[in-house]
């Protein structure tokens, strides 16, 4: 008999112009060298009784199930078992992500139990530990980069912190992010990772990130990794509760619906991933809050950026949606010549024109709505009145939109959040201020460690050269 070898995986850009890749180099590459994002060159699919086995199962497994065929043989059974029971065992709640009811067919999907208290920490987590195990196998250091709108950058300072192959750069818009987000980044001890404040918004630090990546000499002079949500690992790592929350509804026997409170496209592409693998996904809805350019892209066929307005969702405040451009891959028949050309004009005129054909593409797949400020505050307050759930305002956007869309399956909302990461607008919309978890419960008493940098690359790669470990 011959021994059963697991299929070849390989990942391409979505510019078409950068080497394939098999998992871990993509892992490790972050961004592709034409500036592309990677995507698998196949998504493996599960039958309908591979997904039917898995309701029930503990999270870890349903884990190892739903990650392990996109692998390949970069990381053998044992190391991605040990990675994923790590990743997930400082989560408070036994269930990891555990569904609530909040309506007579509406269910909330809590995704704030981990060390951050935001979705963020599934799949940072996860990729601390993978990283671990690549790098501790090559001898290789790398320099993570990172730009955050407040949650990427502490999941990724938690993940990566005290890891002896790895220094970790964390750009925030200077600011912009809550208090509570601020501390978390700015108050871990380790040497190996820095907090950097930026003068400008979210898409300001993305820029400068995705100018590191295409100044190659720098890349790989500093062995520069990203691990911003264009990391396929991170997305991959997302797909994992699309799964657990459906089969726990009844898939594939039924389809599911869910609503995500998006920023930029990674965790709402993570089910679109879920459903390419076979999950029954009645629909997939993008919920923004007043920074709107998905959904006004879903409505009009023009992908314009306008300038970012803070809101009390600050994770959301985006302009430049970079996972999207994973979804208009697919929506251009896989054409990278056809993505990079929409991209080049997104530089050069600030927006481009959908075609038709993709336009359709996108709106089978997606629905979409916006909630305004005063929206967002009201479901908040509704929501609890109702329910005695409090919801982060991020989770909330999710809720309105969610209410408003017809659909008979049952929907899950995705709560991102917990709400003591944002407990002004918490406190402002219902009158009670929500509590850290006692484990941080000192957080405010924790002394910060930051560095103010302006909007400009040179200054940020020579602080970059000089703080990290060779
Ligand atoms: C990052 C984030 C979002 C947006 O997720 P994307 O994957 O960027 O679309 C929504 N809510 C919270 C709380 C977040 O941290």
């Amino acid at each position: 008999m011959t021994a059963h070898m697991p299929a070849p995986m390989t990942y391409v850009s979505t510019r078409g112009r950068a080497p394939v890749l098999d998992f871990e180099a993509t892992m490790l590459t972050g961004l592709a060298r034409d500036g592309g994002l990677y995507v698998p060159a196949t998504v493996p699919v599960m039958s309908a009784a591979e997904i039917a086995a898995l309701a029930g199962l503990p999270y870890e497994d349903i884990a190892f199930r739903v990650i392990r065929p996109f692998i390949g043989d970069a990381f053998d059974d044992a190391t991605l078992r040990e990675s994923i029971t790590r990743a997930y065992a400082g989560f408070e709640h036994p269930a990891r992500a555990p569904l609530k009811q909040l309506g007579a067919n509406h269910f909330l999907l809590e995704l704030f139990h981990g060390p951050t208290l935001a979705f963020k920490d599934f799949a940072m987590q996860l990729i601390g530990q993978l990283f671990q195990a690549a790098l501790a196998r090559s001898g290789q250091r790398v320099t993570i980069v990172g730009a955050t709108s407040g949650d990427t950058g502490s999941a990724a300072i938690e993940a990566f912190a005290g890891l002896d192959a790895v220094d970790v750069f964390i750009l925030y818009p200077h600011g912009r992010v809550s208090e509570v987000q601020r501390r978390q980044m700015t108050t871990p001890t380790a040497a190996n990772v820095h907090a950097l404040a930026v003068d400008g918004d979210f898409d300001t630090c993305q820029a400068l990130v995705k100018d590191m990546f295409n100044d190659h000499a720098f890349r790989d002079e500093v062995s520069l990794a990203g691990v911003n949500s264009i990391n396929w690992a991170r997305v991959l790592a997302q797909v994992v509760y699309y799964f657990a929350a459906a089969t726990a509804l009844g898939a594939p026997h039924r389809a599911v619906a869910f609503t995500v409170p998006t920023g930029n496209f990674g965790d709402i592409f993570a089910g679109h991933i879920a459903r390419a693998m076979g999950l029954p996904v009645d629909r997939l809805v993008i919920a923004t809050n007043h920074n709107d350019i998905l959904h006004r892209a879903m409505q009009s066929g023009r992908y314009d950026t306008d300038t970012v307005r803070p809101s009390i969702s600050p994770s959301m405040d985006i302009q430049v949606s970079s996972n999207f451009e994973r979804a208009l891959f697919d929506a251009y028949g896989r054409d990278g010549a056809a993505v990079a050309q929409l991209m080049d004009e997104l530089r050069a005129a600030k927006g481009f024109a959908i075609s038709q054909g993709a336009l359709e593409f996108l709106r089978e797949r997606y629905a979409s709505g916006r909630a305004s400020e005063d929206e967002t505050a009201a479901t908040i307050a509704r929501t609890h009145r109702a329910t005695g759930e409090l919801l982060c305002p991020h989770s909330a956007v999710g809720v309105h939109v969610a209410e408003a869309m017809p659909t008979d399956a049952p929907m899950v909302t995705l709560a991102t959040a917990h709400p003591a990461k944002f407990p002004d607008a918490v406190e402002a919309a219902t009158g009670l201020r929500p509590a850290l978890p006692a484990r941080m419960a000192d957080l405010f008493d924790r002394p910060e460690r930051v560095t103010r940098l302006p909007d400009d690359l040179a200054p940020l790669q020579a602080l970059i050269r000089e703080r990290r470990r060779a």
